[in-house]
Parts: structure tokens; sequence; C-alpha cells
């Protein structure tokens, strides 16, 4: 996979917060739906994910690119298959139960437990993204590759219907078990090269390079107060904020597990939540140690790229981000 399935940058910082903050926090409620969401949405992606890993090298495979033409109007791809002939743009779908594809007036009924419920047509959707990644295409030179679209849902207990007439849609609807076959049945459609593999190459280069992932400041978009959050290190047996730091390793005042490297974790959740970037005293507050000295050897260890000297010298975080 050019870009592989890695968790959104919302869900890593959403799971920040939520254990940076005392379970009875007023706005935890909302923060653990928000999060189910997300979760449900990635999961989903994850395991379409592994389908697409069987794809031959032929195809590019990205995953959750976001672009736009104006570093304003972002559109999103679930992921994104290149083929020197062709793209083909998946929008992954979790639906459970009877799924019917309205094509009298464009919307997706689902009916499970004998509920129906109305969504925004998929099809509708991709049709967006597709004209969207045309424009992005135009505007960066490349040439015209032609772009198909496909759903894919990743919930395998789904029956899926449509109005009379108007089966040439499931060329376009996949469950996990046809994904494979549906992509290559789409690239064959277009037998000749349109790219050559240097502009291929071109064209991958660019997408990571304008990828910009969404990265909203978390307690701003909670409006949640930063001295609200929970400091000191978790345990990583039993989660308890409860690590002290003796003789170069943390252990838990409530479970005794011991640990060299508990803080990693600790600074992880401080460039999420509140900054890439820490300084020695800011890093003491936070994981409520006390010296100077074994603040410095913590941080000097980690090998972190830092900017500055002494009490101002900052310690970039940013490679903590990712599991
Ligand atoms: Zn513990």
């Amino acid at each position: 996979m050019k870009k592989p399935c890695e968790k959104p940058m919302k869900m890593l910082k959403l799971e920040a917060l939520s254990r940076r903050l005392s379970p009875n926090h007023p706005k935890q409620k909302k923060i653990t739906n928000d999060y189910r969401k997300i979760r449900t949405g990635f999961n989903g992606e994850s395991s379409i994910g592994k389908e697409l890993k069987e794809l031959s090298k032929k195809y590019q495979v990205f995953h959750d690119l976001r672009l736009s033409r104006d570093e304003s109007s972002f559109f999103q791809m679930d992921f994104l298959i290149v083929s020197t002939n062709c793209c083909i743009i998946i929008e992954v779908k979790n639906f459970a139960g009877l799924l019917y594809f309205d094509r009298t007036y464009p919307q997706l009924i689902r009916t499970k437990d004998g509920q129906e419920q109305a969504y925004l047509d998929p099809l509708i959707q991709v049709d967006v993204q597709k004209s969207r990644l045309i424009n992005w295409l135009n505007f960066h030179k490349f040439p015209l590759l032609p772009i198909e679209t496909l759903i894919a849902n990743a919930n395998s207990n789904t029956i899926i219907k449509t109005t009379p007439g108007h089966a040439s849609i499931f060329k376009q609807i996949t469950g996990k078990e046809t994904l494979i076959s549906k992509i290559q049945t789409l690239d064959k459609k277009y037998p000749s090269a349109q790219l050559t593999q240097r502009q291929r190459n071109k064209l991958s280069n660019t997408f990571l390079q304008k990828n910009t992932p969404h990265n909203p400041d978390i307690l701003k978009w909670y409006q949640i107060s930063e001295t609200d959050l929970l400091k000191s290190v978790h345990c990583p047996e039993c989660s308890i904020l409860q690590m002290q730091r003796h003789w170069g390793k943390w252990t838990c005042a409530h479970c005794s597990y011991s640990s060299k490297d508990a803080h990693i974790q600790t600074l992880r959740d401080y460039a999420l939540l509140i900054r890439p970037k820490i300084t020695n005293k800011q890093a003491r507050l936070f994981l409520q140690i006390e010296s100077i000295d074994i603040m410095q050897r913590i941080l000097s260890t980690m090998e972190l790229p830092y900017t500055g000297q002494y009490k101002n010298r900052e310690y970039n975080l940013d490679g903590l981000f990712h599991e």
C-alpha cells in the first residue's frame, strides 16, 4: 500500500482525550459517542484494507486521502486505487440489514430490526468525489484518467436491493468477498495505459505530498480547558494514573507493574491534546516529575529532535503520533 491504513488523527486525539479526562467529566459521554462512531468507521476501513492487500503490485492503494485544490474545500476518499489505466474511488460503509438503493428518489433506505432509516445515497457521494478528483487532476495538469467508483460494504450481514430496472448499480456495490474481482473487472474496462510509469509515480508522489489530514484542535473542538486534563503517567497494565518514577523506571502504585518507558504514551497524549512541542518544565508538570535532571535524562534518552538552548529548549514530539 502506498498509503497504509492508519488510525485518523481525530481518533488518536479522542482516545487520548478520553483517558485524560475524569470518567465523570461532563463532556465524557459525547466524546465516547463520537469515538465509537469513528472507531466503527475505521474498523470497516481496516477490514476493507486487509482485502486490498491481496491486489497485485499493478495497483497502488491509498487509504484516506484528503485533498483540495485551494487549501479550503477538501474532499476525502476512503480508498483510492491507481493503475496505469484508471483510478477507482472506494467509499466504505458498515451497514447491516436490508439496504434498498432507491433510484426513483435517490436515497438509501436501511431496514434493520423492523426500523427503516434513510441515508444519503452513497452512489451520489462517490459521484461528488469523482468530480472533485477530476478537478484536482486537471488543476495539477495530470492526464485525465478514467475514474470508476465503488461502494464497499464491510459488513457481511447485508442484503442489497434496488428499484426494478436498475440492477446495473450492482457493478458499483460490493461486499468484502467480491471486492478484488470487482476491482479487476473495472480495471479491465480500460485495456490501454493512460499513464507512463513515470507519470504514475509523479501522480502518486503528488497525492502523498498534497494529502492534508483532518487534524482538529481537539480541546477547542469540545471546548475543554487544558486545566481539565489529568496529569501524570498511565500504567500500561491497569491503565490507572499512579505511576511513580524510581531508579530509572516507572512503578504502578496500584498493581506494582513496572515499566521503563511508560512516559512515552504520556508525552504522546500531550502532543495530541496540547502541542507537539514540549519544554523540560512543561514535561515535568505533565508527567508529575519534580527533578529537572531526571526529566532531562528521560527526554534525552528518547532522542527527540529539539530546538533552542537551556530552559528554552523545545523537544519535538511529532515522531510519537503513530503507534
Ligand atoms: Zn497498574
